[in-house]
Parts: C-alpha cells; structure tokens; sequence
C-alpha cells in the first residue's frame, strides 16, 4: 500500500500548483495527467498569460456574486501582483487593464514551480476515481490508489481536452452527490446558420461591434474566421448565450442620420474596411452609390446593419473554448475554506465550480483566489 498523504491535489494546473505554492505543509501530492505542470498557463494569452486584470469586480463572473466577492476579496488582483512581485515577476498592464507576463507565461509557471518544489508532484498520472472510506480518501489512477486525508480537487474545465482536460472533477463531484451546473462551451467562437454563410467571405477581418446577447450588452473586436465569427466580443458573448438569438451593432459608433446628407459614397462612409462594406451592402442589396442619394426602403434596410439579430448555429466547442461554463455549485461549497458542505475534507478549486469569468485575466485570477482561499482555510 502507498503511504499516506495528508492532502492529495488533483491537478498541477493554475489553481493547483498555486495552493501548492501556498502551503507550508510538506505532506502535499500533486497528481497530473500530463508530462507537464501548468500546461493551459502556457498557451494561455498568446503565450503570455493574461495573469489577472487591474479591475476585478464580481460582476466580471458569471456564477453566485456573492460567494465570488467573498473569494475575490480575500486575494485580489492586487494581492495577487504583489505576490508575483515578491518573487520576480512584475506583469504589465496592457490594454483593458489585463496584465500578461512580461515575455513568455514560462515565467509564471517557473515561480509558481520553484514556490511548490518541496511538494511531491506525479506527472503522467490520470485520476480515474476517488472513494472515501471511513476518514481516508482514496485516489484511483493509472499508476495505483494513493491515499490522503485530505482531497483537493484542481481538475479545471473541460476545454481543450488535448492539452489533458478531462471531466474528471466533475465525476468526483457528482459521485460524491454534489450538483453539477450544466456544462457547456465558455469564451468561444459562434458558427453560423445558412443565412449567414457570407461572413465567412470576410475571414480575417476584425472589426469593433457592440453586441447584445440576453440583456447584456459586449463592445469590442468581432474576428470573422473560417469556422463562423470569434474574437474578443464574440468569446464575451458566448458566456451569456445559451441559445437563441444575438445582435450585433456593426457600426457601434455610427448615428446613420449624419449620412443622410453625405455626398460620399456608402462603402466609404460606414467606418467599416471596404471588403466589409461592399459585402454587408451587397447582401442587403443596397448600390454603393452618395448616402444622400438613398430612399427610404434602402434606409431600412441599411438600419439592419445597426441591430443584426440573428442565432449562431453553435460553438466552435471545448477544443477551442478557453473554459468551461457551469461546474459544481457553489452553494454546496463552504466560501471560507472551498470545502464541500456534503463531504469533510474534499474541497473543490478553480475552473471545475459553477463561476465563470469574462476574458481578461479574470479566469486565472479566480483560479489564485480560490487557492488561497483554501490554502488559508484547509485544516
Ligand atoms: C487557450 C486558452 C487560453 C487561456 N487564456 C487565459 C488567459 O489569458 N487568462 C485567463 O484568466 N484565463 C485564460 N484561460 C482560462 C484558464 O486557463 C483556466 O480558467 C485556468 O487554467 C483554470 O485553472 P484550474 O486550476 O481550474 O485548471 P487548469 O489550469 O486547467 O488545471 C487543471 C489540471 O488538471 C489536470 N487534469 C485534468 N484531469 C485530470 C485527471 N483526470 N487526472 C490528473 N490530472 C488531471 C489538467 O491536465 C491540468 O493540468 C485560457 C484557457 C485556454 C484553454
């Protein structure tokens, strides 16, 4: 029998391997299924991991606000900056205050490495199941049960399945009678239906929109890719759709009554790239022709551009959403510890509970927070 640990992590991703850091108990296991430690930190952010973000409200989440302000505000973004600080990494606060790592996410995964280095991690170990008899959690894997008193389950989401994401956490949870949000595809691209087919024309184009999806209203960069349309908006946007329609405002800074007497041309007129403007007027079968020169029928429909409403056909799915909508609910989650209300000792992190952040550094930040939070609060 392998001996027996005080707390067995499940997962050596960013919540993990950030507890890890945090702790200075010594009798810690960290079991990953991959061949290495942080893998979604590293291809996060361009490469450069979005770290956390200069404003972090609970508005920023979707999930209970309450049980996020009480995770947020026990380590923050500024708390969090301070701590990398301490260690040697100053992020740098680009656009939307979203802090990246200055050259590679390496950096951060490096600190958070070096601040875990006296705990035992086992890479290429996937957990398969875990059972609790009497006050011992056991710990299926691919290479034996390894024993713990403690469980912290760091598995994340679902997304990116090649890069070792599994459903693992969510099965633990489930076994354990936790209720489980339903899951589905965050921060991801929209696919088209057939009447939307000529976006696809315009693939790599980005132009700023403001959308609205549910009551909520998203402004910023709309990619039109290959597969349908993505980029920064879109990927907000998905977290708020479930299905149904959406609408978009393509020309968000455009009041169409200052055309109305405009000598110039339409194409030239909208603020929109040229290859855009001729294809949204070519679809609405509008002539390019002086702005002051149109009747009131191709006013309407030039008016369409302004409130776009239509439904995506779907997502481009978990392998290419940055996260995973839905998970564990917090309501069954002590917020002072993240231990479960159902089962002592068994405490869940991160991306795996029911609260999802926007894009911006908020995903990463949430991960810290819950970290610490059960670092402080694990007995
Ligand atoms: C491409 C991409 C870019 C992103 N960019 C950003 C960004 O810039 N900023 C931001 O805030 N967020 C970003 N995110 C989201 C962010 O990466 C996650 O929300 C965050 O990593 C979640 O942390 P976590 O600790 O819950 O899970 P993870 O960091 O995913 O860690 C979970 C770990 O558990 C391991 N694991 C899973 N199943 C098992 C199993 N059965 N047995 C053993 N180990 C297992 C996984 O391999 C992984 O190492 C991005 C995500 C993706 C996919």
């Amino acid at each position: 029998m392998n001996r027996k640990y005080k707390i067995i992590v499940i997962g050596a991703g960013a919540s993990g391997l950030m507890f890890s850091s945090l702790m200075d108990e010594k009798e810690i296991l960290l079991l990953d299924n991959n061949n290495q430690v942080g893998s979604k930190i590293l291809v996060s952010g361009g490469g450069k991991c979005n770290v956390t973000n200069g404003v972090v409200k609970a508005k920023n989440y979707i999930g209970n606000q309450r049980f996020v302000r009480n995770i947020i505000k026990r380590f923050d973004q500024y708390a969090l900056l301070e701590w990398l600080g301490h260690r040697g990494l100053k992020p740098i606060e680009r656009k939307n205050h979203q802090y990246f790592c200055q050259n590679s996410a390496k950096e951060l995964v490096d600190i958070l490495k070096k601040e875990s280095s006296s705990k035992l991690i086992k890479l290429n170990t996937e957990v398969l199941n875990v059972v609790k008899k009497s006050d011992t959690f056991e710990v299926e894997t691919n290479r034996g049960i390894f024993y713990a008193s403690h469980v912290v389950v760091a598995s994340g989401g679902l997304s990116f399945p090649k890069i070792g994401a599994t459903s693992i956490g969510y099965e633990i949870a489930k076994s354990f009678d936790h209720t489980i949000q339903t899951c589905s595809a965050g921060l991801v691209g929209f696919t088209l239906q057939p009447d939307e087919f000529f976006f696809k024309s315009l693939t790599g184009i980005a132009i700023d929109v403001k959308i609205t999806v549910n009551e909520k209203e998203i402004k910023g960069a709309l990619l039109f890719a290959h597969k349908g349309i993505s980029g920064p908006a879109i990927l907000d946007a998905s977290l708020y759709w479930g299905k149904g329609k959406i609408v978009i405002d393509f020309l968000p800074t455009l009041s169409l009554i200052s055309l109305k007497s405009s000598k110039k041309y339409l194409s030239r007129s909208l603020g929109l790239p040229s290859r855009v403007a001729k294809t949204f007027l070519e679809q609405l079968a509008i002539e390019d022709k002086a702005s002051n020169t149109l009747n009131s029928e191709e006013w309407q429909k030039l008016e369409k551009l302004k409130s776009y409403s239509f439904s995506p056909a779907g997502t481009f799915g978990y392998s290419k959403a940055e996260v995973t909508k839905g998970g564990v609910s917090t309501d069954e989650i002590d917020a002072s510890s993240m231990m479960s209300k159902k089962v002592n000792n068994l405490y869940f992190l991160g991306e795996v509970l029911d609260v999802t952040g926007e894009l911006g550094g908020y995903n990463f930040q949430w991960a810290f927070s819950t970290a610490f939070v059960c670092a402080k609060g694990i007995k």
